[in-house]
């Protein structure tokens, strides 16, 4: 398949809990309706830790982490058509997080993909992208806006579509309150500027940073997530995993206000009077994506335009990037850039014939 250059270097998690091991895997191959992507730039979300730390059931192992992930087709595998517009070999793609749905349960056929009971998620029951190569279901993968390179991309795959499908939740609220100043609120915060929305910044209590960072992204107000906001908000997204928040927050919004969970996990959240959900407030997750989430805010991204700020790693550092994550000492989100200068270049088997691919618009 590509020549003089079986095999890839990738940090494999073995173990729950155990640091990733720098190892050479065989290059995967793209098998029914695949393409293989030589890897780019791959951003560290907070999923990868709670996969890392065993709280995400049904993990693979060995298990190659990561779900937002930039990077070229080198190969197309068997089965994918030559629909016109297509992606074919050479074109930059992203991957995210949802790599597969089934495309005929109740979920899936009603425009839920993101709850398929079926479906396979990537660098959790799939391979991701700490690795120079990953496959990829041509249908799920997405193209990236020309206006951004490669790692500046990769947190709009996930930090960036997860935000964006909280956002939606949280309707037309004009006053928006946003709990944990992460990935993805920083990108949540300047679509929403862009919409008009009044924004209100909760961090850890006494992270001045955190909130000197909100304010520069247009917050009117930034403060300790143990505070109430100077004014009741429309509607609140908790970023942060942690359950006390939600309580929290729940004082913080008006009478008829959304409090939207955005994250994959949480802990508990402990028990609180009912009158703080009366009066019509409404409290609710999101899960995962759908392809048309990621249409529509790849397609928006630009417009804003949302900027990404990232701290890049060499792939082989990847655990100190999780660690980094973990303690809340990055400058932006994390990427992972692996490097290629010491390896064999391979070359895209069929890049001469664009062949094409009816995937990316279900
Ligand atoms: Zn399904
Ligand atoms: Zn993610």
């Amino acid at each position: 398949m590509l020549a003089g250059h079986a095999t890839m270097r990738a940090m494999v998690l073995s173990n729950p809990g155990e640091r990733l091991q720098w190892a050479e895997w065989a290059i995967p191959k793209p098998t029914l309706g695949e393409v293989l992507v030589k890897v780019a730039a791959c951003a560290v979300c907070r999923t990868d830790l709670h996969v890392f730390d065993g709280e995400i059931p049904g993990a693979k192992s060995p298990l190659i982490l990561g779900h937002e992930i930039v990077g070229t087709v080198m190969a197309l595998g068997e089965g994918v058509g030559n629909a016109p517009g297509g992606i074919g070999v050479g074109d930059r793609v992203g991957i995210p997080w949802l790599g597969w749905a089934c495309g005929e349960c109740r979920y899936c056929r009603s425009d839920r993909e993101n709850l398929c009971d079926q479906a396979r998620f990537t660098g959790h029951t799939i391979d991701g992208g700490y690795a120079e190569y990953t496959v990829a279901d041509a249908r799920f993968c997405f193209r990236i806006p020309d206006s951004y390179g490669d790692a500046e991309a990769a947190p709009l795959l996930c930090a960036g579509l997860i935000g964006h499908r909280a956002l939606i939740r949280a309707g037309s609220a004009h006053r928006l309150g946003l709990y944990g100043f992460g990935a993805a609120a920083h990108i949540v915060a300047q679509v929403a500027r862009h919409q008009g929305r009044e924004l209100y910044g909760f961090t850890r209590p006494g992270d001045l940073k955190g909130q000197e960072f909100a304010r520069s992204l247009g917050a009117v107000w930034a403060g300790d997530s143990t505070r109430l906001p100077p004014e009741s908000l429309d509607a609140a997204i908790l970023f942060a995993p942690i359950g006390t928040l939600v309580p929290q927050a729940l004082r913080a919004v008006a009478k008829g206000g959304t409090v939207v969970c955005a994250g994959i996990h949480m802990s508990d959240i402990p028990s609180f009077p009912y009158g703080i959900l009366w009066g019509e407030r409404e409290l609710c997750s999101v899960a995962n994506l759908t392809r048309r989430d990621g249409r529509q805010f790849l397609a928006l991204a630009p417009q804003v335009p949302v900027r990404t700020l990232i701290e890049t790693f060499p792939l082989s550092q990847a655990n100190e990037a999780l660690e980094r994550l973990r303690v809340g000492r990055l400058q932006g989100v994390a990427v992972l850039v692996p490097d290629y200068s010491d390896s064999v270049q391979p070359t895209p088997t069929s890049g001469h014939s664009r062949h094409r691919l009816s995937g990316g618009r279900d």
